[in-house]
């Protein structure tokens, strides 16, 4: 018998931007002096985020997304560091790079300005450091989108490691925002349900996911996304495990459910189709081995494992 072997920075269990190797340190978000001093130690280093992409040094064995606060002053990122904690002691800090900066670094060889996802995808990217990119990238895409108080409409200032902006004439305090999303496994005996959505790559299927909406329980979130975008109703919502997702800065809670019926209707709005799949097809289309072509979700994604798992023998 031949078993199926997946070359995966991510086991079982351990997607994407889960493994965090940093101190938050939160405590040192209030003393500028200590800050200041961090950022100045040659131990200091930062992630430069643009847009989805990360400014890497590109001149080393594998592509260094930690650079030194000179590398990243030199390469155009822009003043105003986000603390997002310390490794070992030193400072790791998040910032920022404009479109003209990042257009400049295009010619170099030395440099490059990657594309998160795919580096990561590719194991380019040391797992243990997504969590703390993810981070950056979240702070600094928050700080660009919400220069302005949303009470009054004045330029807010950064402040706390860039873990607050305050408002110099209202005064109201503004705090980066995570937005809840469920992504659910739901099972009907030996069947799982996934569905397609229309931007999905070719033959891809996944796990149902949706926001959870004001005032609504994860149970209920899961139970309404489940009905709305399949028909299907579900009992016995438990909680699996979560991830951070920084598009821009959501927080997928992953979960399983249980069907009661069995009857789907495909919301079309929402997904392109949804089926029923058994343990032999799940297992091919993780392992990207389906006679039809058919792929499950990569390691990278909750959904993955979230599937991964089910199939585990008990
Ligand atoms: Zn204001």
């Amino acid at each position: 018998m031949t078993t199926t072997k997946i070359t995966t920075p991510f086991p079982l269990g351990q997607p994407a931007f889960v493994s965090n190797v940093l101190d938050r340190a939160a405590h040192l978000r209030t003393d500028d002096a200590k800050l200041f001093a961090l950022e100045s130690h040659r131990d200091a280093r930062a992630y430069v985020m643009f847009r989805d992409s990360l400014v890497v040094k590109q001149d080393e064995a594998r592509p260094r997304a930690l650079l030194t606060i000179d590398e990243a002053i030199k390469f155009g990122a822009n003043p105003g560091t986000i603390f997002l904690g310390l490794r070992d002691g030193a400072a790791v800090f998040g910032m920022g790079i404009g479109a003209q900066a990042a257009e400049k670094l295009l010619g170099r060889s030395d440099v490059a300005v990657s594309e998160l996802r795919g580096m990561a995808m590719q194991g380019l990217l040391p797992p243990e450091q997504l969590s703390a990119i993810a981070m950056a990238k979240s702070m600094v895409n928050w700080h660009q989108r919400h220069g302005y108080c949303a009470n009054c409409g004045t330029r807010t200032a950064m402040t706390q490691g860039g873990w607050r902006r305050d408002c110099p004439s209202c005064k109201a305090e503004h705090f980066p925002r995570t937005d809840p999303v469920v992504i659910m496994l739901v099972t009907h005996g030996n069947k799982i349900l996934l569905g397609r959505q229309k931007q999905f790559p070719p033959g891809m299927w996944s796990c149902l996911a949706g926001f959870v909406e004001a005032a609504e329980t994860i149970e209920d979130a899961v139970r309404r996304e489940v009905l709305e975008e399949s028909g299907i109703r579900c009992s016995d919502v438990h909680y699996y495990m979560a991830q951070p997702w920084p598009y821009p800065s959501s927080l997928m809670i992953g979960c399983t459910a249980q069907a009661i019926n069995e009857d789907i209707v495909v919301d079309h709005t929402e997904l392109e189709d949804a089926r029923w799949f058994d343990r032999g097809e799940a297992t091919l289309m993780l392992a990207r081995q389906h006679a039809d072509g058919l792929t499950g979700p990569h390691p990278f994604a909750i959904a993955h494992h979230l599937v991964g798992r089910w199939l585990q023998p008990a």
